[in-house]
Parts: C-alpha cells; structure tokens; sequence
C-alpha cells in the first residue's frame, strides 16, 4: 500500500483529458487536487464525434445542462448506426439503441417473429422499434416520463473538449499548458513521480492519468507495460478523416462499408464527419483517399486528414500508479462509437475504486478486470460485423468472412445459429437487442426458435405484431422532424 492519494496529474487535453477532469472535479471536488497537462503544439486526433446512450446518462452524473452541452458542441442526437453494404452490396440495417417488441419472461421477442416469418407474415425486424422507425423517418422528440426514446449524440470533437475544459476549470481543475519532455520515475519502484516539461516546469502528482493518446506516454514509453495486438481480427488500421458542407441531419451515424474497410458519416448542426476506416494491406492510402471523396455526399470543408492506428489494448489499462484512458488505453475500432463510452465507464469505475488510502493492488487488480471484460465484449461485438458477411467481392472481405474469430463469440454465433438465443454477459455493454439486430442485419439466420413461441395461436400472433406496429407508427407519426426539434431545442446558431 502506498501513499495517500491527494494530487492527480491528467497527461493530456483531448476528450480523454478533458472528460477525466470534469469527472474527477465535479464528484470529488476538494478532495483531491487535479492537474491537466496539455500541448499547445501537439493537436488532439480530431475525430471521435459519434456516441452512445451512455454519454447522456454520465452527463446527467455531472449535472451538464444537455442543451447548453449541445449549442456549445454543435450536437445532434443520434437513434443508432445505419449499416450499409455490410452483409452484401445493396443491403441495409439500422443497428437503434432501442428495444424491439416485447418480451415474455420465457423467451425473446424474435422467437416470435422468427416463428410469424415461418408461418408467412410479420414486417421486418424493425419494424418493432420505435427508435428505429423514428431514425427511418427522421424523427425526434424528448419525452420526460417512461416510453422517450432512447438516444445518444453526435458532436464536434474539438467543441466538446472546450466545453469540458470550461466546466472543469471552474471546478478546480489546474490546467498546465506544455510540452511533457520527460517522465520521471521512483528509481526503486519504477513508479511515475513527476511530469518533467521542455521548459523547465515540473508537476508532481500521486496519481497520473495517461490521456496523452496513441503515443501513450507514461503508459507505454514510461512504464513500458505492453501491448495486445487484435489486428488478426480487425485489420483496418487507418482512417482518413474529411469534413462536408452539412446537406441535411438524419438522427442516426451512416456506417458504409467499402471495398476494404467502412466510411462513416456523422451529421452535426453546422457540418458532417467523414471519414474512410481501411486495411492498408488491401488498400494504398491514394486508393483510399480517391474511395474516401468519390462516396462523399457534400463538398469538402478541408483536405482528408490520415490517422494510422493499431487495433488492440494495452496489456493492463492500470499500471503502477498510471491509469490510461482514451486512445493510451488501446483501440478497438470506431464502428460501434464505443472510445467515448470506454473512457466515461473507465473513469466512472476510477471513482468508484479510488485510491483514496493508496494505490494497492487488490484496486488495480479488480479495476483491470472489469475493464478487461468489458473491452472483450465490445471487441466481440464489432468484429461480429466483419466477420458474419455475405460479401466476398473484396480480398479483405473474403479474408474476414474466413477468418478465425475469438471463442467467446464463435460460440455465440453457433448459439444464435442453431437455436436463436443470443445474451448480454456480465460487464457487457451490448443488450441482447443489439447483438439480435446486428446478427440478423448481417444475415445470419436461425434455424430454431423457441418452441414457447409456438404456444401462441396463429391469429393472436399476428394480432400481437400488428398492434406494436400500429403503436409505433402512430407514436412516430406524432414526432417533430429531428432538424425541426433541433432548432427550437438546442440550436447552436442561438
Ligand atoms: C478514425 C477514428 C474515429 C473515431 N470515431 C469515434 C467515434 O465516433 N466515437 C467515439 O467514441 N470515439 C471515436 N474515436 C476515438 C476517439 O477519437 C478518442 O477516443 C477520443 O478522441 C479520445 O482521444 P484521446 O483524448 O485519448 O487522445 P487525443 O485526442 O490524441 O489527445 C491527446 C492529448 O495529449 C496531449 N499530449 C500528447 N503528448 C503530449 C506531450 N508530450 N506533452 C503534453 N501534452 C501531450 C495532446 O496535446 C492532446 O491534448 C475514433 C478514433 C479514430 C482514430
């Protein structure tokens, strides 16, 4: 057990950096001591402007007005991911946030809709779920009570961190702005003493957060503490990112898959993201490029900027008396807007376990196997949509139709497969509605179902359909556009 832990050193300003201190400033305000380090002359990654419905619920943790938040980072909401040419060419599903149909306490709802689809009626699977056919219809409105949508944003990268940067600092948080040019270390413990700048300063700490992005800083150049490379499973290691003239904004991420890789495009107020995630073993970066501006739908703001990267994680996240969060901690993929969320839980989890008496390694133990299990499950999730394809158009497609996959999620594919269950496992974000879209949105269809959905009569099952259908359809009926609700709501142009 070592010392008390009084003062924090955050390494780092991106949204990492600047997320960590307001979360540590606004829950343990005067306990602790916080520090934030950043440079001037070394940029953020600039991208990671798509997330998930857990970024609202930790807002409402830090008592963070959502529309002040949202003029403040040109934000829209978000109602899940189109999928686009994933499970083959000219195919299309939306992965929502929201619940489809409703379950019985024995079996899920697609038992049921798998056994309507058999007996030759029924919509699609989405047409069961409020959240994607308002996505669909470009739709949105809040509802205070039970029965709103479930939902998540998508927001200026750049924007958001000045907003956090605002709330921490009058919080309490210190911000340093630097070069960090060494770390210095306890020479018998190896344990990070201090954050040495090109200028001379010095910032000593207890406990330092590693938010200093890929390079990774203290966590890796420091502490050397390895690394576990996923690429065998997640080949695309770059991204070319390019900002558009808005045309439009649909609640909802676009997700197109490419000859060797996916381009996504986020609609904000004032603007769209793009960018073009690849394999450069399967594709050149002018090749790339020339893909990138071809599948654009407005006119460029800026010329595409190129990001290498390596799928994997860090062999432990919390090392010595380091924490990394962010893209220090590993990457996994941005398909499912899951970096954000990894941070927020990841720091969440920090405050949850805090080494108020002294890092000691029962703490670092129990943190590093949540977040070990939490990241397994996300990994599972997203190379699911690789891998269950259809497409072998492409080397790089037919090499991740072929490829092995990880046993925890060959065993859930075999399960869904054979006998349509499909689970959401402890530490694991994904509810069963998301690993049910996507593995049905990626073609892969059970041969069984639960025989409880056979002890429905034939009428009352179709009657049951119909009726969630027309529920939904009148409730989506009733919702403004998205840009209508935007506007009076939280338009960034005052
Ligand atoms: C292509 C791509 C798309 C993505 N899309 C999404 C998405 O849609 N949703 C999502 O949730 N996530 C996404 N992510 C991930 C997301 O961008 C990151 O998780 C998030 O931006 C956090 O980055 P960061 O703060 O860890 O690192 P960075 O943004 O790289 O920030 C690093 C910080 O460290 C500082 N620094 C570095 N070295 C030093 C030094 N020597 N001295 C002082 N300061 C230093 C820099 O100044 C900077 O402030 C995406 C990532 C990529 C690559």
């Amino acid at each position: 057990m070592r010392a008390a832990v009084r003062k924090v050193v955050i390494a780092g300003g991106g949204t990492a950096g600047w997320v960590t201190a307001a979360a540590l400033s606004r829950q343990l305000g005067d306990m602790i001591d916080i520090q934030l380090v950043e440079s001037d002359e070394i940029a953020t990654v600039g991208v990671g402007e798509a997330s998930i419905p857990t970024m609202p619920t930790f807002h409402r943790l830090l008592r963070i007005d959502e529309q002040e938040f949202m003029r403040a980072s040109n934000a829209t909401f978000k109602l899940g991911i189109s999928f686009e040419n994933w499970e083959a060419l000219g195919q299309k599903y939306l992965h929502s946030f929201g619940e489809t149909g409703k379950d019985t306490w024995v079996a899920d709802f697609h038992h049921f809709w798998l056994r309507a689809r058999e007996l030759g009626f029924g919509g699609e699977f989405g047409d069961y779920c409020l959240e994607l056919q308002a996505a669909l219809a470009d739709k949105f409105a809040l509802s205070k009570g039970a029965g709103g949508l479930n939902y998540a944003y998508h927001l200026d990268a750049g924007l958001y961190a000045g907003f956090l940067r605002r709330i921490s600092e009058a919080a309490g948080v210190t911000r340093t702005e630097g070069k960090i040019d060494r770390v210095a270390q306890d020479p018998d413990s190896g344990w990070i003493t201090a954050l040495h700048l090109d200028d001379g300063r010095t910032i000593d700490g207890d406990l330092f957060i590693d938010c200093t992005g890929f390079r990774g800083l203290l966590i890796e150049q420091t502490l050397q503490t390895g690394f576990e490379d996923w690429s065998h499973w997640l080949p695309c290691n770059r991204a070319l990112a390019v900002q558009t003239e808005s045309h439009g904004c649909v609640p909802y991420t676009r997700s197109i898959a490419r000859s060797a890789g996916w381009q996504w495009q986020i609609p904000l107020q004032n603007r769209v993201g793009n960018g073009l995630v690849y394999a450069s073993d399967y594709l050149s970066d002018a090749q790339a490029e020339a893909e990138l501006l071809q599948g654009l739908d407005g006119k460029p703001l800026n010329d595409p900027r190129l990001i290498h990267y390596q799928t994997g994680r860090r062999k432990k996240a919390w090392n010595k008396n380091c924490i990394a969060f962010g893209l220090s901690s590993g990457f996994v993929e941005p398909l499912e807007s899951t970096s954000i969320h990894l941070v927020m839980i990841g720091v969440t989890r920090l405050l949850q376990l805090f080494p108020f008496d002294g890092v000691s390694e029962p703490l670092t133990a129990r943190f590093n196997q949540l977040a070990d299990a939490e990241l397994e499950g996300i990994r599972d999730f997203i190379i699911l949509h690789y891998h269950v394809t259809q497409r072998e158009d492409t080397a790089f497609w037919r090499y991740c139709r072929d490829m092995s996959v990880p046993e925890s999620l060959a065993q859930r594919i075999a399960l869904f497969r054979d006998h349509a269950q499909a689970y959401q496992g402890d530490s694991e974000l994904f509810r069963v509605d998301s690993w049910v879209q996507v593995m049905l949105g990626q073609g892969l269809l059970p041969s069984h179902y639960h025989p409880m959905a056979k002890a429905m009569q034939t009428e009352q099952l179709r009657q049951f359909l119909q009726s969630l259908q027309g529920g939904i359809a009148k409730s989506v009926a009733s919702l403004p556009t998205h840009k209508s609700f935007v506007q009076q709501y939280c338009s960034a142009q005052g």
